[in-house]
Order: structure tokens, then C-alpha cells, then sequence
């Protein structure tokens, strides 16, 4: 035991190197978390069942639901309250909202209509315009015990749609429509965050059963398997959903014709459509009575043999969503087997049309484009989104650099796949990293391990998105495809389906790695750095040329040194970040060469330079 309280405290002085919250560290001291980044042996999180129930009668807005949810303590605490999202609460007016909203956006929020804990009814106080809502248990709930939790609630779907509402008046896209308990965690407790409409997810790992009421003619798509597609479809719209399943041909389930022309669903006044979903962060649907569907499937795991069907639900007059079928079966292929190069973890996905861009689990939501590239691109991400954050249950509220830090990475290496190096390079200058480099502005400089929750605007934007994608990017230079994918794969194995936090991310690449990277998680993830080298001097002579590289943003960025001769012919040399371990404000970079030198100059590729200006030597 001696050895091994040593061996915990050493472990935990080395870890002092990097910035540790005190809640944070707490864990680690608990033993939730451990020091070589895998879950600690006191490790637990807590999971519910959720059977739900809801009716839609569209054109009427008035969705109604009923829920019942059986919720198990893991914790080692009693607990004597309970955290419930809600986070259609945010549609009303005088809600905290990050962005203004428009009279069509607004409602009245989520009413619920009975509350019951093990049976007893008990009085529900209105959460006014809040997102959540804290209950006292009538009973504690022991560790290890569980409590039945029944809901019967109603809302009104929002005219103007964002993430979820009506996407026109009889297709509607419900996302955030049951009550949902809060994550209780080991280093916050519960997560009683508002919901602002800027952060997404963190939500525990559940298992759902769904049931939809619709009226007839009316599809609906969701997250999950369909239990009973022979009871709500007429049987040949069954056995081409059937078929598309083991068919990497695109099949068209039902046509426009067959939708207004009565032919796709059973006709019975009401059908009862059944989903079950398994060890999932969430449920997200779509219905309407004149999208057309398209469904095929792919390959995710190749030893396995294992399919995935993919779906896409549309305005038949969408030209880019004819083709997003075969955009998802590519997307789902190509990131199985190359990055994050885990297979697709779910049975299936579908990408629906409307105009948020963004993902739930198994289910996508984007808008029509004119711009097939960009259709397609924007189906990526979101469906990148799959492993960060669903199937690695990351903590998006307050470190959304691990979701759409990830997401974005993954984003640029599949476009350097479909359009090469210099398109897919130029796009991610544009879209991701322009605006923030150009930007001299002191929050676009904030921290990325900064909690998201308190930040907005173009700190939150490009701490999640662009800088922290670099991060990744340049940690791949710096590792190596090789190592970089195998100390990602360990990341994985050792916490999908759990939350991990940034630290448990950075200790397990350290302990994977075998490499203490703390140099460079503060160098990019707990600094102020930005992107800017400069040539401070050159020295020649006829068989070497020492470089002296200025490093005046900051970041451990790569760099190819393109070195002109007198000839005319150039030369690039590439150096990882590994030149800034040493010293991170300069670096000595000796290079070989057999000709005169003429000229000097760096170029980053999606390494954008705040300062391109002292990039060249001799300066001009
Ligand atoms: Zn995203």
C-alpha cells in the first residue's frame, strides 16, 4: 500500500504541470479518474431507462408526451434531489438566450402537465423560463438504488425552426422534447448549466424505448431501431426498407407519388410508430406526411461484415438530398476506416433536411444547399459527430474543444479525401481559421480549456472549432500518423461510453504515447498563444544553412521551410511542432544543402500566420 500511496502522489506533482481545476483534481484524489488517463477504479456514472410516449397531429403545434424514467444511483452518494433538463424552456420570451430570437420562435415553453415519483403524484412548481429544475426526492435514492420517475407533459412547436421546430407545417423535427435528468458526475455534481442554445450535449449513456403517434400517412424518422415497420408501413414500403439494409445501392423507399398518394403507411387513423435505442446520449425525431425517403447501407466494420443502414428524409425538390444517401454512406465508410478509424458505432443514421446543421445521435439535421461540395461537407461533420461527442460522451457544456475540436479535424482530413490537399486546405482556411487568426481581438485569444459555458461569440467559436482543431492537427504532426492513431484508439477504448474529461484526453495520449506531451497541452490548450513565426536569421555556408525561427504567437504550430537556391530550384523541409519543446519562443533549424542559397521562406498550410510579413528571407 506504501508503494502504492508513493506512486499516486508522484503521479500527482507531475500532473501540477498542467492547470487542474480543484474539482478536478478532487477526482483524481477520489480515484474516479486515474493519472495514466483510464477511468479511476472508483469510477462510476449513472444511466436511466426511458420509456416515451408522444403525439403529434399535425398542422395542430400541440406535441404531448408521457414518459417513464427509472434512474439508478452508481454513486457512492444518497441523493436527495434529482436535476431535470428542459430545454424547450429556451423558446420563451425572456428566456437567456446567446442569439436574439424572432417572434416565430418564440413559445411558451414546456408545460408538465403531472410529475410522479414511484407512482406518487407529487406537485410540479412551474421552472418559470428556466432550463432546469431541481426536485427534492421525497425518498433519498441510496447508491446502488434506483427511483421511477413519471411525467406526462405538453409543448408547442416553434413556427421558426433552429435546432428543432415545425419545418414547415406538417413536417415537424423534435429534439429536446422530454424531460431529461441531468448528468450527476464526480467532479461537478449535477449539471445544472443553462441551456443558452450554444452548447449541446452532455448527457449520461440511456436506454430508450419511443413511441410516436401519428396520424396516417405520416413517416416518422428517428434515433434507434424501428421496432414494428410492418405495422405502420403497407408491405412493400416494409420489404424496401428491409431490403436497403444489405444494399450498398440507393434504393428510393417512397417516392413523392407515394407519399401524397396514400401508398407508404398503414391506414389505420393513428400509427404507433416503436424505437429502441441502447446505451445512447439521446433521442431526436422527424415527421411528415410528404418527405421522400432514400435508404441504403455500408460496411462499417469490414471484419466483421457489419452494415449500417443510411437514410435520408426530404423535399423532393432538394437536389443536393437526392444524393445525401451516398454522401453518408461515403462519410460512414471513409471515418470507420480511416480517422477516427473506429467502425461506425450505431445500427444506422438518417440525414433529414431542415436548417440547423447539426447532429443527434443517429439522426442529422442540415439544411439544402445549391452547393453539392458543401451539401456534402456539411453532412460530414455532423455525421463525424457520431464519435465526439455521442460515442465518447464528452462534457460539450463546459470542453467543447473535444467535440467539435474533433468533429472539425476530422471534418478537414475527410476534404483533403474528396477534394485534395489544396481544396480542402483553402476551405478550411476560409471557414475555420481566417476570421480568428486576422482577429486581433484579446477574446480570441482566451484559452481553449476555458469552460464553454461561460464563454460566447467568436471566444467560444474558435476555441471549439478552428484553434482547437489545429491543436489536434498539429499533435498528429507531431506523433505521426502511427502513433497519433493509436493513442487516439487508446483514448477510445479506455472511455467510450463514459465522460471523460480534457485531463483523463491528455493523460491517456501521454500514457499511450509513452511521451510527456504536457509541454504542448499547455502550449495550445492552456495559453493565450496564436499563430505567428517570423525568420529571425539565416546563416549559410556551402553545405548547411541554420535557420532561426521566431516564435512570436506562440503555438507549437509545424512549418515546411521552403528554401530557394541561386538555381532556381527550391527545396521544402518539413519540421514538426517537436522544434518548439525546447524553447517555445525560438528554434534553431539546421538544414543540409548542397547549392547556394537565394531565399527562405514558410509556409504553414492550414497553420495560417497572423503576420505573413516576416515570413520571408531576406525580408522584402
Ligand atoms: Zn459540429
Amino acid at each position: 500500500m506504501a508503494t502504492l500511496l508513493i506512486a499516486t502522489s508522484v503521479g500527482l506533482m507531475q500532473a501540477q504541470s498542467l492547470y487542474m481545476p480543484r474539482n478536478i483534481k478532487q477526482a483524481y484524489q477520489k480515484g474516479t479518474r486515474s493519472m495514466d488517463g483510464k477511468p479511476g477504479k472508483n469510477y462510476w456514472q449513472n444511466s436511466a431507462r426511458y420509456a416515451i410516449t408522444v403525439t403529434a397531429t399535425p398542422p395542430n403545434r400541440t406535441i404531448r408526451g408521457t414518459e417513464d424514467i427509472t434512474y439508478t444511483n452508481n454513486s457512492p452518494d444518497t441523493l436527495t434531489i434529482l436535476v431535470f433538463k428542459l430545454f424547450l424552456n429556451s423558446h420563451q420570451p425572456g428566456a437567456i438566450r446567446q442569439a436574439p430570437a424572432s417572434p416565430d420562435y418564440l413559445t411558451s415553453g414546456i408545460h408538465i402537465d403531472r410529475y410522479a415519483e414511484n407512482g406518487a403524484t407529487k406537485n410540479w412548481r412551474d421552472a418559470g423560463t428556466a432550463t432546469w429544475r431541481q426536485v427534492v426526492l421525497t425518498k433519498p435514492l441510496m447508491p446502488h438504488d434506483s427511483v421511477k420517475l413519471s411525467f406526462d407533459w405538453h409543448f408547442d412547436i416553434s413556427l421558426e425552426s433552429n435546432r428543432e421546430g415545425m419545418l414547415d407545417s406538417t413536417t415537424f423535427f423534435l429534439a429536446y422534447f422530454y424531460p431529461r435528468i441531468a448528468v450527476m458526475d464526480d467532479y461537478y455534481g449535477w449539471d445544472r448549466t443553462t441551456f443558452t442554445e450554444a452548447q449541446e450535449f452532455y448527457n449520461d449513456f440511456n436506454d430508450y424505448t419511443l413511441t410516436v403517434n401519428v396520424p396516417k400517412d405520416y413517416v416518422v424518422w428517428a434515433t434507434g431501431d424501428l421496432q414494428n415497420a410492418a405495422e405502420v408501413l403497407q408491405p412493400a414500403f416494409a420489404k424496401r426498407l428491409n431490403e436497403s439494409m444489405t444494399t450498398d445501392s440507393v434504393m428510393h423507399i417512397a417516392t413523392l407519388a407515394d407519399m401524397t398518394g396514400g401508398k407508404v403507411t398503414a391506414q389505420q387513423a393513428v400509427n404507433s410508430w416503436k424505437w429502441k435505442a441502447s446505451n445512447v446520449p439521446d433521442m431526436a425525431l422527424c415527421i411528415s406526411n410528404h418527405y421522400v425517403w432514400d435508404a441504403s447501407s455500408v460496411v462499417v466494420d469490414k471484419k466483421t461484415n457489419r452494415r449500417a443502414s443510411v437514410q435520408a428524409a426530404f423535399l423532393d425538390n432538394a437536389a443536393d438530398f437526392h444524393q445525401m444517401v451516398r454522401f453518408g454512406r461515403h462519410a460512414l465508410d471513409w471515418f470507420s476506416n480511416n480517422l477516427p478509424g473506429v467502425p461506425y458505432p450505431y445500427p444506422k443514421t438518417t440525414i433529414v433536411q431542415g436548417f440547423a446543421d447539426m447532429e443527434y445521435p443517429m439522426l442529422v439535421n442540415d439544411s439544402s444547399t445549391p452547393d453539392l461540395n458543401f451539401s456534402r461537407f456539411v453532412a460530414e461533420h455532423e455525421l463525424a459527430h457520431t464519435w465526439f461527442p455521442f460515442y465518447m460522451g464528452v462534457n460539450e457544456t463546459r470542453y467543447g474543444f473535444m467535440d467539435e475540436g474533433w468533429t472539425t479535424a476530422f471534418e478537414y482530413l475527410i476534404s483533403q479525401a474528396d477534394l485534395g490537399y489544396e481544396q480542402a486546405t483553402k476551405n478550411f482556411l476560409n471557414f475555420r481559421v481566417n476570421s480568428w487568426i486576422k482577429d486581433p481581438s484579446a477574446e480570441q485569444d482566451l484559452p481553449i480549456i476555458t469552460p464553454a459555458n461561460i464563454l460566447s461569440g467568436a471566444a467560444l467559436g474558435n476555441n471549439e472549432y478552428g484553434k482547437a482543431a489545429l491543436g489536434y492537427l498539429a499533435l498528429k504532426d507531431l506523433l505521426g500518423d502511427v502513433e497519433f492513431k493509436k493513442s487516439l484508439h487508446t483514448f477510445i477504448d479506455r472511455w467510450h461510453g463514459k465522460h471523460p474529461t480534457p485531463w483523463d484526453m491528455f493523460f491517456s495520449f501521454n500514457s499511450s504515447s509513452g511521451k510527456d506531451l504536457n509541454w504542448f497541452w499547455n502550449n495550445w490548450f492552456f495559453s493565450h498563444n496564436y499563430i505567428d513565426l517570423a525568420i529571425q536569421k539565416v546563416e549559410s555556408s556551402a553545405s548547411q544553412v541554420t535557420i532561426t525561427l521566431q516564435n512570436i504567437g506562440g503555438f507549437a504550430v509545424p512549418v515546411d521551410i521552403v528554401v530557394t537556391f541561386a538555381d532556381g530550384t527550391k527545396e521544402t523541409f518539413h519540421q514538426t511542432p517537436a522544434i518548439w519543446q525546447a524553447n517555445q519562443k525560438q528554434a534553431m533549424v539546421k538544414l543540409p544543402i548542397k547549392k547556394k542559397l537565394q531565399s527562405v521562406n514558410l509556409t504553414g498550410g492550414v497553420f495560417m500566420d497572423a503576420d505573413a510579413k516576416n515570413n520571408s528571407w531576406p525580408a522584402h
